[in-house]
């Protein structure tokens, strides 16, 4: 299996090539040169699999340059009930992606029983296991440098922590997480950890990022790698629940699934599109957003407008606080039939801070072959979701899952099952299920004394130079 840039001009590279990398050259996304495609004998085959067989199928089609036993090895070791077990007292840890029955033909897929409480630790604990397997079998090391708001900073340091050749130095904000996700990140003591907390606001973390990988020299000299969400392995182990959750919730291969995804960067969502190309009977594919609304925008008008990030809303929801929709452009290159000239051409528009309209080209009117649908939700409609779920199902879920549900809703269809991806527990949003419930949100058992323990982090200014510099002392750490 090759890989391919969206924009077509980049040298076709393997699964491994390709996976401490971020953007391809050309500044296109990779993808597989084809999907693999799974027809109906092997559905048949994997209908009644675990959690860890069906990982393996799914991605030893991706990852075919990394030897089968190995491969098989580093996804047992990843895909366990201990690693997955953080979540409610009654989940079915052993399942890894539990499906919660919330009445008939409504579920909720439990995707935030790893480590940090969210579905970015159901790719993030794979891709420790495999960055440490290829950097071993190089002779490199490599020094994850990032930002982030929350989550994405704590997946990352749990599942990198303790993991040979890769140090990691994500940047917060001073200000913006909530008191869980800060205890989270900083009360890791691992010595390959390094949480450097920012005089200033997540965006200022983020252009220092950046203007630290805008210097080549540095960069290469220092070999700093990056984690973010248009990481292709990220994307594919993500493929795998869609899988699992399909035949959780039917009888056979003939029928067809929904699925509502809360969404902010279209990672998650775009995994549930390249299970579908890749032969599961998904019907509806319900991209959710908050008040940041830009893939709502695009999937109800055709017109994809990337905000600047003043523009950019602070919601309750805070982790689909987004402006553009980094994974996006992979869905385009399919709806394009991976025309890269004209991929090329719209992100030309894209990356110089325009919008572009695909209806006069006739591609929007695709969109429904592909089964996308959207919807948006604001602040009022998330807590009053929040309620409804409490009240009726005894179930409390995070912001970010009622967005999903309350969309999903929408546009359910009498006999489709409808499947609610759970990408946070509540535990993390402390503040809205108050606002919401008028009470504390259960706190999976262990982590009652989070706020505790002993943190250990570095403040440094909003400046580039001083992120350089200490990243420069410890690189060789
Ligand atoms: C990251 C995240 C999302 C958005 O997922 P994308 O793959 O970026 O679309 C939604 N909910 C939670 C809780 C998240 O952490």
């Amino acid at each position: 299996m090759k890989y391919v840039s969206t924009r077509g001009n980049a040298p076709a590279q393997t699964f491994s090539e390709i996976l401490l990398g971020g953007l391809a050259p050309d500044g296109g996304l990779y993808l597989p040169e084809a999907y693999p495609h799974f027809d109906a004998a092997d559905l048949a085959r994997m209908r009644g699999m675990g959690y860890r067989e069906l990982a393996f199928e799914v991605l030893s089609r991706f990852a075919d340059d990394i030897p089968e036993a190995d491969l098989r090895a580093l996804i047992d070791r990843t895909y366990t009930a201990e690693t997955y077990g953080h979540g409610r007292p009654d989940s079915d840890f052993g399942q890894i992606t539990p499906v919660r029955r919330l009445e008939d033909g409504l579920y909720l897929l439990e995707l935030s029983n790893g480590p940090t409480l969210a579905f970015k630790d159901m790719a993030m604990q794979l891709l420790g296991n495999l960055f440490e397997y290829v950097l071993a079998k190089r002779g490199a090391d490599i020094n994850i440098l990032g930002a982030t708001s929350g989550d994405t900073g704590s997946a990352a340091e749990y599942a990198m922590r303790g993991k040979q050749n890769v140090r990691v130095f994500m940047l917060s904000p001073l200000e913006g997480m909530t008191r869980f996700q800060q205890a989270q990140m900083y009360s890791l003591q691992d010595p390959n950890i390094h949480n450097l907390v920012i005089r200033g606001v997540f965006d200022d973390c983020q252009d220092i990022v950046k203007s630290v990988s805008n210097d080549l020299a540095y960069k290469r000299r220092y070999r700093i790698g990056a984690v973010n969400s248009i990481n292709w392995a990220r994307v594919a182990a993500q493929v795998v629940y869609y899988f699992k959750a399909y035949f959780a919730v039917t009888q056979s291969n003939d029928e067809q699934v929904s699925f509502s995804v809360p969404s902010g960067n279209f990672g998650n969502a775009c995994a549930g599109h390249i299970a579908r190309m890749m032969g599961l009977p998904v019907r509806r594919l319900i991209a959710a957003t908050n008040e940041n609304d830009v893939l709502d925008e695009f999937f109800q008008t055709g017109v994809y407008r990337p905000r600047a990030s003043a523009e950019t809303r602070h919601t309750s929801s805070p982790s689909m606080d987004i402006s553009k929709a980094s994974n996006f452009e992979r869905f385009v290159a399919d709806l394009t039939r991976r025309d890269a000239t004209q991929v090329a051409a719209l992100w030309r528009e894209v990356d110089h801070g325009r919008s572009f309209d695909l209806k006069p080209t006739g591609l929007f009117d695709r969109v429904a072959e592909f089964g996308l649908a959207s919807g948006s939700s604001t602040h009022a409609e998330r807590m009053a979701t929040i309620r409804r779920v409490w009240e009726s199902h005894g179930v409390m879920i995070d912001t970010h899952t009622a967005d999903g549900l309350k969309v999903g809703q929408e546009h359910r269809e009498a006999g489709v099952p409808l499947v609610c991806l759970e990408t946070a527990l509540p535990a993390k949003f402390e503040d809205a299920i108050r606002e919401a419930l008028g009470r504390d949100p259960e706190r999976p058992r262990g982590l009652e004394k989070l706020e505790d323990l002993p943190q250990r982090y570095e403040v440094l200014d909003a400046d580039t130079q001083a992120v350089k510099d200490y990243v420069a002392s410890h690189a060789n750490d």
